[in-house]
């Protein structure tokens, strides 16, 4: 545990009741001690709360017969005193990107090149203690503790489906909560993830519709939840990992985080992910979906699409009134595709609803000029909406129809149902999520 830790630390210490212990905790050999331990760097909160109380206990610390400080008037407001000598800093160096990181350095007196070496620190060695970056000189290392932190987002929970899918339940600063899920599939893993904190589109089939939105997400918490995840799943770093933003909330309302979370994510000296295994899905923001192409290293593109008709999808997703079907179908021809890229649309069959033989007909004439593949997602029910998913013989029966009209068509089973880690299913509360289908496979 080193400074980053310390704030939390003290606070459940002193939440405890034990920081009083035999001697008043404004008492000025505890407030050294503290002070002492502002650089305490040692491997558990365990080991901190037994070295302060060997400080504590040290002789010296005690003053028997000391007068009672209440009574004398002298007492300094102990949460005044606690926050001026040993107050966490607020700012999180986690999230920040490369040219931020060399411009700090610079603003610290430091080389340029200093700022690089953090950002290899924070992201490719995953270190979460400035102790530990120990090619940084020890003064640059110190102006850091004392000015940042450096933390991931806290896993709250943890739940693990029969299929090996682990939903997680993360805490944010503020308090707020958002989930990720972990997919292992072969010798490859896949994280879906939250870009915000609920989502204000309010598709009619999706759980984390019924949260409303908060905010949005930094991309420290966007990349936290991928470092969080791969080190609690210990997955090793040549592993092949997929990244689908389609867990809470709609990325394209959040691109710029998003976006500055790709590149940390895809530094050869941050985590070195691969960018083509990244997929940003949407419900079809169109004029974000325009600045999205304009990027030249970007993310592939997937869109959840789940109507085939104008006033099917504004029914499903009211999201359609201000961005119609046949504006987002135009938007995706024009969409720029790299010679082995193409779009991914994403359709969550819902029984008697979207699942026609003529609505497979009519996706069929949507996509037919669009160098494209098709999911077919089967609802993942759940008794808050009034939706049932399609009989598997329905579901057959629509790819079918599709790949009659030569259109790539698969049959995507969400993983993690039993644990309601599946498509459409996460909600805070129970652990929660979007309904924007998952691609595991990609
Ligand atoms: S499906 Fe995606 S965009 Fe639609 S409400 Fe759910 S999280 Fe938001």
């Amino acid at each position: 545990m080193g400074v980053n830790d310390y704030g939390k630390t003290r606070r459940s210490f002193y939440s405890e009741g034990k920081i009083c212990g035999p001697v008043a905790p404004w008492h000025p050999e505890v407030v050294t001690a503290f002070d002492g331990l502002r650089s305490f760097n040692t491997g558990s909160t365990e080991a901190f709360k037994t070295a302060l109380m060997k400080l504590l206990k040290a002789p010296g610390a005690q003053r028997k017969g000391r007068k009672n400080p209440k009574a004398s008037g002298h007492r300094p407001p102990l949460r005044q005193l606690m926050k001026q000598r040993i107050a966490a800093p607020e700012e999180n160096l986690f999230g920040l990107g490369k040219i931020e990181l060399e411009e700090l350095a610079v603003e610290c007196g430091q080389p340029k090149f200093r700022g690089r070496q953090l950002f290899r620190n924070l992201y490719a060695r995953r270190v979460r203690d400035l102790d530990a970056c120990t090619e940084i000189p020890a003064n640059f290392r110190q102006e850091l503790a004392a000015r940042f932190r450096v933390e991931w987002p806290d896993i709250r929970a943890r739940v693990e489906s029969q299929d090996g899918a682990v939903r997680y339940l993360f805490a944010l600063d503020d308090g707020e909560n958002i989930e990720t899920v972990y997919m292992p599939i072969e010798n490859r893993v896949t994280l879906c993830l939250s870009s915000q904190v609920g989502c204000a589109v309010g598709c009619r089939f999706c759980f984390t519709a019924l949260l409303g939105v908060k905010r949005n997400l930094t991309a420290g918490e966007v990349v936290g939840q991928v470092t969080a995840v791969l080190d609690a799943q210990q997955v090793p770093k040549e592993t092949p990992v997929n990244l689908v933003f389609m867990g809470m909330g709609e990325p394209m309302l959040n691109l710029d985080a998003v976006m500055k979370a790709v590149g940390i994510l895809s530094d050869s000296n941050g985590l070195a992910l691969a960018l083509r295994r990244m997929t940003v899905s949407t419900a079809g923001v169109i004029p974000q979906i325009r600045k999205f192409a304009e990027i030249p290293a970007r993310p592939k593109l997937a869109i959840s699409l789940n109507a085939s008709s104008h006033e099917q999808r504004t029914a499903l997703m009211p999201l359609n009134r201000k961005y119609p079907l046949s504006e987002l179908m135009q938007v995706c021809r024009e969409f720029p595709l790299g010679p082995r890229e193409y779009l991914t649309f994403e359709y969550v069959l819902l029984d008697g609803i979207n699942d026609s033989d003529d609505d497979a007909r009519r996706v069929a004439a949507l996509v037919k000029d669009i160098k494209c593949k098709l999911n077919l997602i089967p609802f993942n029910s759940g008794s808050e909406l009034p939706y049932k998913p399609s009989p598997l013989g329905r579901v057959l029966a629509f790819q079918d129809i599709l790949r009659s009209h030569q259109v790539p068509a698969y049959i995507r089973i969400s993983r993690g149902q039993d644990v309601m880690a599946a498509c459409g299913q996460l909600r805070l509360g129970t652990m929660s999520r979007t309904a924007t289908p998952v691609d595991a496979s990609l």
